[in-house]
Order: structure tokens, then sequence, then C-alpha cells
């Protein structure tokens, strides 16, 4: 069984599980970027593949397309976390630690084994974000979770161990500091300025225009004024909302439009790089707030941290995020649909 622990020194937990060495593995990892991937629609050893549903626990969520199941959403059988744990705190000598409490989906995103999300078609990536959306706020009611996480690993460097396409939602019973402290920091930007800083932050970069990757009716996507790694890419909802789970329906078509649409020129310019995304949303304790406003992030790794990074926090970018964001901009992706046009 996983466990929280707490450090001491700076009230960060890390989660010791040692259960989940026995994942699969697609990748070899004794072979730095050594990918053994398929390209076929089917795998017979891989336990997301339609067929093969016996390997993985039944669907806590699922759409049918007429010929089978064509998203589903399943528990993560080698999770970090697990519901049978108990999240009470227990001291052990001067330290602190709790069971591995919390909730682990993988979503499998589509039947096929090689399709990618920058390239299907675009009702797909909405279910997607619907199913992003449902199971978001389903976690969010259990009481002992204080934090849900949406996230996806695409390759071996971005810590994917399965090709198949696949995200995961991650309900956790602690708010780590450095996700509640940049929301402390936005609490005190409200008490001072009385508006949202991400709202003025929006407004400044497309006052500006400089670091704009892409926009649609209800979303902006731009490389962020103090970026952490070359072609970081945020996506904001032009609506003030902390609660990603409060997204509406034209919201999720147009986030899966505008996600399709930056993930291609990221696909483009750097040749289907290994990158991860997720959500950050405010705490389900904190809930709906004036002052935070929930954000997709996606971090292409194109860069390793070294002892610089790890000893200091503070991380060395060596890409300007204004060439990134204009290289992305310029980069030709494949047209839309008649009808499909971003309503900008
Ligand atoms: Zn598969
Ligand atoms: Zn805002």
């Amino acid at each position: 069984m996983s466990e929280f622990r707490q450090n001491i020194a700076t009230g960060e937990w890390v989660i010791i599980a040692p259960e989940r060495r026995k994942r699969p593995d697609d990748y070899d990892r004794d072979k730095l970027c050594g990918a053994t991937t398929v390209d076929a629609e089917h795998s017979d050893s891989c336990p997301f593949c339609r067929g093969n549903e016996s390997m993985c626990k039944p669907s806590l969520y699922e759409i049918q397309d007429g010929t089978g199941w064509s998203l589903r959403v399943i528990p993560n059988i080698f999770a970090a976390v697990n519901t049978h744990a108990d999240p009470g705190r227990t001291r052990e000598g001067i330290h602190l630690k709790a069971g591995g409490y919390g909730i682990a989906d993988v979503l499998i995103e589509s039947p096929l084994h090689n399709a990618d999300i920058s390239t299907m078609p675009l009702s797909q990536i909405e279910e997607i974000i619907k199913a992003y959306r449902f199971r978001y706020n389903e976690i969010s009611l259990d009481p002992a979770i204080n934090i849900v996480n949406v996230f996806r690993n695409h390759g071996p460097s971005a810590g994917a161990s399965l090709q198949h396409p696949h995200s995961q939602i991650i309900g956790c019973m602690v708010a780590p500091p450095h996700v509640t402290d940049q929301i402390e920091y936005a609490k005190r930007a409200y008490n001072t300025w009385g508006n949202c800083v991400y709202c003025r932050a929006l407004d400044d970069e497309l006052a500006q225009g400089l670091r704009i990757v892409q926009e649609t009716f209800h979303f902006v996507a731009y490389c962020p004024f103090a970026s952490k790694s070359p072609y970081e890419v945020r996506i904001f909802p032009r609506r003030h909302c902390s609660v990603f789970g409060s997204i509406n329906a034209e919201e999720e078509f147009d986030l899966a439009l505008i996600l399709k649409q930056v993930l291609q020129r990221l696909r483009a310019l750097l040749g289907d790089p290994d990158y991860n995304f997720y959500i950050r949303s405010s705490t389900t304790c904190d809930g709906q707030v004036q002052y935070y406003h929930w954000y997709l992030t996606i971090v292409p790794r194109t860069s390793h941290y070294a002892g610089f990074e790890l000893g200091t926090g503070i991380f060395i970018n060596t890409s300007s995020p204004e060439v990134c964001a204009e290289e992305l901009r310029s980069v030709k992706i494949q047209a839309l649909p008649p009808g499909l046009t971003p309503r900008i």
C-alpha cells in the first residue's frame, strides 16, 4: 500500500508507492528515448486496446460509437493512490504520514492504439474534454479530496509508460505548497488590486500580442512572459472562472479546438515532441473564487532540468517566449472543415 509522507522541514508531501514499479511499460528505459512504439491500430498486448478490456477494471464512464466504446475512463490499477487507504494523519516518530488515499482514473482517449490527440477528429477531442469535466466534478465531491489534477503524458521522456493515447485524472487529498502558495499569491493580488491577476495578465497579453499563439472565441493560448521552458504554452479561458469543472458546453468545444490546434503547431514545428499538459484549477475546498483562474499548461520536453533548477527552483529557459510564440503562430497547420473556423 502506498502512503503519503510529509517533509517535516518544508511541509511538502511525497507519495511512497513501490507497487507502481510493476506497471507495464512500452518503452525501453535502458536506452534514452528508446521508444518501442507500435504503428498499428491494435496491439494484442496493450491493456487499453479494444478487445483487451479484461486486462483492466470496468469502465467508470464510457462513450459508445455503434461498433463499441470510443472512449472510456477506468480506475488505474497501478495507481499511486487508492480509496482503500485511510487518509487520517498519523505520527511516525517526529514525522507525519497518512495512507495513500486518492482517486486515480485513466482516460483511454480512443480505441485506436496509434491515434494521437493532435490528429483526432475534433468531436473525439470534445468527448475527451467532456469526460475530463465529468470525472473532475465527480471526484471533487469526495470530501477527503482537496485537489483534482487532469493531465496527459505524451512520450517516454514525459513519463508515459504506454503508447496507447490516454490521459489521467487524479484526485489527491493534499494540495502541495507550490499550488497553495500560487493561490495565496493570487489572493493577495486580488486584495491589492481588486481583480483577478490572471484576467489582468490575459488582457495585457492580448493588448501586446507578442506572445499569442492562437485565439478562439472562448480561449487564448500564449507563451507566458516568464515561461520556464521553450515552447511552453498556456491556454486560458477568457471567462473568469477558477474551477475547471464549471466549463460549459460551448467552452468544451472551443477548448477541444484550441488544444488540437496548439498541439498541431507543436507537432509541426518540433516533430512530435514528448510533452506533458495539465490543468491547474482551484482546490476543492476553495471552489469558485474571484481571485483564481483555471488554465491548461503544455510543456514540451525539449530540455532537461539540471542541478541549478533542482538547487534553486529557478528555471533557465534557453528560448525567448516571444520568439517561440512567433514560430508557433507562423507554422502551417491543417485547415479546419468549413463551419469550424474559430469565431474571432
Ligand atoms: Zn493499445
Ligand atoms: Zn480571472
